[in-house]
Formats: structure tokens, C-alpha cells, sequence
């Protein structure tokens, strides 16, 4: 094992071991742990420091590395140091023991995204101490609370200290798992991510005693049947141009391609498809998605409920107003459209960075030189991250990183905030590779 795969499976560990787990509460996440012990590693490799605590105990950590050109473009690389909760009931290993297993560490964190936290840190202090001087800046963020809403973290640093981390480019998570296909390896590289339309849809009745149901206006049958058309309403697919450039890009034979460009039959195609964490991605880059996920209502066995509340996670295309998705809805719901409320409790819009930008052209270069013969190709991310923030102040942001081929998509897909989450060394050693190659071809010298 070289010393780079060394250094970032050493910092990958701690990382996890820190436990910063944002459960969504405010008093969540704890970390600055995770930023105490990032100042530590960066301190003194000649990366001007400094860290930022919104709230006490959420630090975020900002590394610069100041370029000669004022002029020049500066890049910033960004990765969360929060992760989501983990129950130990379904993993084989302890999550937060950051084991090192026949060459993968396991733990909450180690594809989402301490693995590159970590391996854009190992990056950053080696282009320092190799006396690397760009022409523009290049910036390293170590942020709080990533996996609520970044009002601790990303958010609160783009209002409140745009000098201190704003960049003309940005790289987060969350792409570059090769994807294999006729023509060689495609990585994706996420150029834009949906929307929130998170809406309640709260439906009345009139109360009565549960023993006598004739004929009476019960909120939970109602509420049943909110939820019945619901998940039976098929808002059309749009294909877009990430997805045209996408599926063009992949070098699939027509039969399987021109289906996925065509909105008729779009959901049987996905539903066709041998893997499943493939097929939803298909489906969901392509649609707007409702989905129930809580109820809420009833007060005692003997009482008809007069009230309940579906709470809707709506996922929105670039370009849809809140507007159009309450217009959905009332589509979907019919003639009960009249008979509930809807409450909108969080929209945030779609955002998307152009794909052809010398940050596109900076990562294709390079990463074709560590994995020959691949080819980048864009792709639309169902979740959201901190990018968003950043794109709306006009930087090109994009989800990136290296991955080996030892874990498929499908495995991937189902370690994000899933059991068993871990990482291969070679996925380390190909990322830090890769953030300063990036570094360096961007940004110039
Ligand atoms: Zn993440």
C-alpha cells in the first residue's frame, strides 16, 4: 500500500469514529469534532486556515490556498463532515468503528461522503507542502450539516461569509461511479439536482362516536383515498436535455436507448429494467415524484377522526414552480381536491449547472488519464446537497469523485444512508489522485 491510500484510510477512519450524526435537530451533529481534527491534519502544511461556528459545536472549516492571478477562476472542493444516523441492527460491523476489512473501511460515512472529505483534505495538504502556486485559488470546505438543510453549514457560509468560500467552480458529491456500458466505462458527473415541494395535505371530517360508522364524513377513509390516487396519478416523463446528453452519451444500442428517450412507455421501460436501483434512478431523473411518507391523525379508538394530515415529499424538474406542482396535485386528488388543504412546509427550486464548461473539460482530461478510456457523462441527482446553494451564486457546481469498479451501482445506491456503508482503498487512492490532478489542470500554475 502507497502512502497516499495510507494517509486518506488513516483519515477516513477518525472521521468515522467521530460519530457526527446529524439527526436533524439543531443541537445535532456535533462537528466540530470532525473540523478540530481536520485544523489538526491541515495545520502547518502551509494552507491558510480558518473555522467557522454558526452554532456552538456545528464548525465548518475553511483551507485556502491563495493563487498569484487575482483574475484567475478558483475552485472549490467541498465535502460534509455531518452523516445521517445508523442503526447497528442491520450491519455486520460497528458503524462507527471505521474497520479497516480486507482493503474497504466500513462505517455511516464512508461513500456519504467522509471518503471524499477526507481524500480532498489528503489533496490539499500535499499540493501545499509541494509549494503548489495556482494562478487562482483553490479552497478547501469541510462543512457542517449537510444532511438537514445547511442552515448551520453551506447555507449560513454562502449569506454570511461569501467572501470566505465563494468560487467560480465547486466540486461536492455526488458522481463517478463507473458505469460500464458497449463503448467502455461512462463516470457521471452530476450537473444539477431536483427540487422540494414538501406539502401536507390535511384532510377534514366531522368527529362521531366509532361505534355508529353509517353514513358518517370520517377524515381517515378520506385520508385513504388522498393517498389511493395519489400513488396511482402518472405525471408525464420529461426528457430533458441532461437526460438526452445522458443517454446519447452512453453509446447503448437503439433498442435500448430510443425507449429512454421516449416519454411513452417510459415508466413500463424502467420497470423492465434488471436492476432496480438502476430503474428507479431512470424514473425519478425523468419525473416529478410524490410520495406519501407520514400520517398523522385519529385521537381515541371510539372517535371518529375529524382531522389527518399525509405529509407528500415532493421532488421537483428544473424549471417547475410551486404553482405547477400544486396543479398536479389537484389533478391527482379530482373531485376531493375540494374537499382538503394543502400546505406547502418547504420548496426549494431545482438547480443546474451548464455541462460544457472548462471544469467539464478539466475533469474529463483527467479522469480519462486514471481510468482509460472512460468518458463523463451528465447526470440529473434525485437528492439534493450543498451545491445548490452555491449554484444559485452562479458558480458551476458539480457531484464528482472516483470510484473503483470492485462495488456495482446498484450496490452503491443502496449504501447511501443504507446498512453496511463502506469504502474500497482504490476508490480512496483514485479520488485524491484525482482532486489534485484536478487542481492542477484548472486552475494552472
Ligand atoms: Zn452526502
Amino acid at each position: 500500500m502507497d502512502d497516499v491510500t495510507g494517509e486518506v484510510t488513516d483519515l477516513l477512519q477518525h472521521l468515522i469514529r467521530n460519530a457526527c450524526v446529524n439527526d436533524g435537530a439543531p443541537e445535532s451533529g456535533e462537528e466540530s469534532r470532525n473540523a478540530d481534527l481536520l485544523v489538526s491534519y491541515l495545520e502547518g502544511s502551509g494552507v491558510d486556515l480558518e473555522r467557522y461556528e454558526p452554532v456552538a459545536g456545528r464548525a465548518s472549516v475553511v483551507g485556502r490556498i491563495d493563487g498569484h492571478d487575482p483574475d484567475a477562476p478558483a475552485l472549490l472542493l467541498m465535502g460534509h463532515t455531518d452523516v445521517v444516523p445508523a442503526n447497528p441492527d442491520g450491519w455486520t460491523r460497528d458503524p462507527f468503528g471505521g474497520e479497516l476489512v480486507d482493503g474497504e473501511v466500513w462505517g455511516r460515512g464512508a461513500v456519504d461522503m467522509l471518503n471524499l472529505t477526507a481524500s480532498m483534505a489528503v489533496a490539499t495538504k500535499h499540493l501545499a507542502e509541494e509549494g503548489f502556486r495556482p494562478a487562482g485559488n483553490l479552497l478547501y470546505l469541510a462543512v457542517a450539516d449537510e444532511e438537514n438543510l445547511g442552515e448551520a453549514g453551506a447555507k449560513w457560509l454562502v449569506e454570511h461569509k461569501p467572501d470566505a468560500v465563494t468560487a467560480d467552480y465547486v466540486i461536492t458529491e455526488s458522481g463517478g461511479i463507473p458505469f460500464p456500458t458497449p463503448t467502455g466505462i461512462k463516470l457521471p458527473i452530476v450537473v444539477g439536482e431536483k427540487g422540494t415541494h414538501w406539502t401536507t395535505v390535511r384532510v377534514r371530517g366531522t368527529p362521531g362516536h366509532g361505534s355508529s360508522p353509517l353514513l358518517t364524513d370520517n377524515a381517515l377513509v378520506k385520508a385513504a383515498e388522498v393517498v389511493r390516487r395519489i400513488d396511482a396519478y402518472r405525471p408525464d416523463a420529461q426528457i430533458h436535455t441532461t437526460w438526452r446528453r445522458l443517454v446519447e452519451s452512453l453509446g447503448l444500442p437503439p433498442e435500448l436507448s430510443e425507449p429512454m428517450l421516449e416519454p411513452e412507455g417510459f415508466r413500463e421501460m424502467c420497470e423492465a429494467l434488471p436492476m432496480v436501483g438502476l430503474a428507479r434512478m431512470a424514473h425519478a431523473c425523468t419525473h416529478t415524484t410524490i410520495t406519501p411518507t407520514v400520517v398523522r391523525g385519529g385521537s381515541k379508538v371510539n372517535v371518529i377522526p375529524d382531522w389527518v394530515d399525509v405529509d407528500l415529499d415532493i421532488r421537483t424538474l428544473p424549471g417547475q414552480s410551486g404553482d405547477q406542482i400544486d396543479a398536479m396535485l389537484r389533478e391527482a386528488l379530482g373531485d376531493l381536491a375540494d374537499e382538503v388543504e394543502l400546505v406547502v412546509r418547504q420548496h426549494d427550486d431545482a438547480t443546474e449547472s451548464p455541462a460544457d464548461t472548462p471544469l467539464w473539460e478539466t475533469l474529463q482530461r483527467v479522469s480519462s488519464k486514471l481510468f482509460p478510456g472512460s468518458a463523463t457523462v451528465p447526470l440529473m441527482m434525485m437528492g439534493a446537497t450543498d451545491a445548490r446553494f452555491f449554484r444559485r451564486t452562479g458558480a458551476v457546481a458539480y457531484g464528482f469523485g472516483l470510484f473503483s469498479q470492485h462495488i456495482t451501482f446498484d450496490e452503491f445506491s443502496s449504501m447511501f444512508h443504507g446498512d453496511n456503508e463502506r469504502v474500497d482503498q482504490e476508490s480512496l487512492r483514485l479520488s485524491t489522485e484525482l482532486w489534485e490532478a484536478t487542481a492542477r489542470d484548472l486552475l494552472g500554475a
